[in-house]
């Protein structure tokens, strides 16, 4: 079992999830090929202690474990999963300092771009 962050996190990139993730397994992806990778934060499945400290933390509400992933977001297990063949292509990334938190407007309108009412 792990978690997963799903596409509600593309283009976000808040990083709060990162700060309190206590084996540093969220990371972001470091090459250039976005339409395989887009940019987004992805959990390492072999790493993730499966502690879900991170999902109450993410303002976008973009992280679920494996087992609750919405159905429209089913795909981002496996991208997330992927990451493991390719991984020395992902690092752990710094938190700006300059991020505002979303307001809850922000944060439906998000889930609305990817056709998500939960
Ligand atoms: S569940 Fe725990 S170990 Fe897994 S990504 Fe979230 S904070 Fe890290
Ligand atoms: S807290 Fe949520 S939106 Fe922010 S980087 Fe982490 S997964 Fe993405």
């Amino acid at each position: 079992m792990t978690w997963v962050i799903t596409s509600l996190c593309q283009d976000k990139l808040d990083m709060a999830c990162v700060e309190v993730c206590p084996v540093d397994c969220i990371v972001v992806y470091k090459g250039d090929d976005t339409a395989a990778f887009p940019k987004q934060l992805y959990i390492d499945p072999e790493e993730c202690i499966n502690c879900g400290v991170c999902e109450p933390e993410c303002p976008w509400e973009a992280i679920y474990e494996d087992e609750q992933v919405p159905d429209v977001f089913a795909a981002d297990t496996e991208l997330n999963a992927k990451i493991v063949d390719v991984r020395d292509e992902f690092e752990v990334p710094e938190r700006p300092d300059d991020i505002e938190a979303p307001s809850p407007e922000d944060v439906k309108k998000n889930k609305e771009k990817w056709s998500y009412d939960g």
